[in-house]
């Protein structure tokens, strides 16, 4: 089989599943080369699930509402797979006065911007959410937030580009991109070496090395974050629930489950290798959290954890953008969290990018020349 594509795609995450699909669509030939074993191995397949606009940096917000108003409700169609979409709003919660201030503020930027989001009183949040503690005094609402299943999402994505004829090759660890010519035309992996006229580079954090093989740098680091399920329950409730100060966030699945993210503060790192740990006292302690604003949860199950990392950029949002210096490469990564909810769109744009049109949306907060240097 040829090594030549149109277009090579570096990382099997929802980014690169959904680039794939939407290039495959317009005709384009695309071979992606995941490093793993499995498809959404990495952050896709182990995040939250939130499809959020609500609490976003207001540079992301256009991204984030574009994709749930042209794409997410009509994405189970057009993927034959049932990603477990609900559009049943975010209830952004907080404890104390000065949590009422953050929502407050993330409120106020992003209503500015358009979108639909107010702060609700106590009373309030109750009528949306009863299971709510006490301890709730108050919550922004934005009624058009959701989730969906992450795992589904990137499968149906994987699934829909390979049945249109996308070419995707696992435990394939590229080790650097070569240029040819002033261009970027080469993939080199531990077994061989790909060409494509485009190269979308989507390996999360691991982008930064690859990218730093053609001289590009991407300020980003890698932070470890856990998650548990619980076994399923009685139907509660349906939004996407997270908090002022960001220490826990999570929804009841379709099937009942109740899928929570958190943060103990207990990660540590392997002295070894520099890699972050996660330790036995963390799913207990988020647990803890978590009760104390849903205790009707107190004897719900924990079925399992796991952990995964997040590609955190040193300002807040993604790269998502060509390279001057480097024609022919085009970054998506340091989704610093929020990557999932805003994967569609961002398969969308990366499409465009490839195929050397004018994105439909704005790119230019998300140029890889941002950053400037710290003297
Ligand atoms: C616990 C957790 C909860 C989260 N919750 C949410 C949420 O609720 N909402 C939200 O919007 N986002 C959330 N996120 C973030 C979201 O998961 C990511 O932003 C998103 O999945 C990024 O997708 P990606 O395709 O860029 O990265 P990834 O899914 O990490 O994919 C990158 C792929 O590149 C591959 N790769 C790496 N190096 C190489 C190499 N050398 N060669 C070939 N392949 C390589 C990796 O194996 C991996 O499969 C969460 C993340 C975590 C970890």
């Amino acid at each position: 089989m040829s090594e030549c594509s149109d277009v090579i795609i570096i990382g099997g995450g929802v980014i690169g599943c959904a680039a794939a699909y939407y290039l495959r669509k317009s005709g384009v030939s695309v071979t992606v080369l995941e490093k793993s074993p499995h498809i959404g191995n990495g952050g896709s397949g182990r995040n939250g699930g939130g499809v959020r606009q609500s609490g976003r940096d207001v540079r992301e917000l256009p991204l984030a509402m574009y994709a749930v108003e042209h794409m997410w409700p009509f994405l189970s169609e057009e993927l034959g797979v049932n990603v477990e979409y609900h559009k049943e709003g975010n209830l952004r919660l907080g404890k104390t006065e000065k949590h009422l201030e953050i929502l407050q503020g993330l409120t106020d930027r992003a209503a500015a911007c358009g979108l639909g989001v107010s702060m609700l009183t106590r009373d309030e949040v109750r009528e949306i959410n009863p299971y709510l503690s006490e301890e709730v005094i108050g919550a922004s609402w934005c009624p058009t937030d959701g989730h969906a299943n992450p795992l589904k999402t990137t499968l149906g994505y994987y699934k829909k580009a390979r049945e249109a004829g996308a070419r995707f090759i696992t435990e394939e660890n590229v080790l650097a991109i070569r240029k040819i010519k002033g261009r970027a035309r080469q993939v080199v992996t531990e077994r061989t070496v790909y060409e494509g006229e485009h190269i979308i580079l989507a390996a999360g954090y691991e982008s930064r090395a690859i990218a730093g093989t053609v001289g590009i740098d991407i300020p980003m680091s890698h932070v470890l974050i856990e998650a548990l399920v619980t076994e399923a329950q009685p139907p509660m409730f349906a939004q996407m629930l997270g908090t002022a100060d960001a220490d826990f966030y999570g929804h009841q699945t379709e099937h009942g489950s109740f899928v929570f993210g958190g943060d103990s503060g207990f990660e540590a790192v392997n002295k070894d290798n520099g890699h972050m740990v996660t330790s036995s006292i963390t799913a207990s302690c988020t647990c803890r959290g978590i009760l104390k604003y849903i205790p009707k949860l107190a004897h719900a199950k924990i079925v399992r954890t796991w952990a995964g990392y997040e590609d955190v950029s040193y300002d807040g949002v993604p790269v998502i953008s060509p390279v001057d210096e480097v024609p022919g490469l085009i970054l998506a990564c340091a989704f610093t969290g929020h990557g999932f909810g805003i994967a569609p769109v961002v398969g969308m744009l990366l499409a465009q990018l490839a195929r050397e049109e004018k994105p439909s949306l704005d790119l230019s907060e998300f140029r890889y020349d941002r950053f400037k240097p710290v003297i």
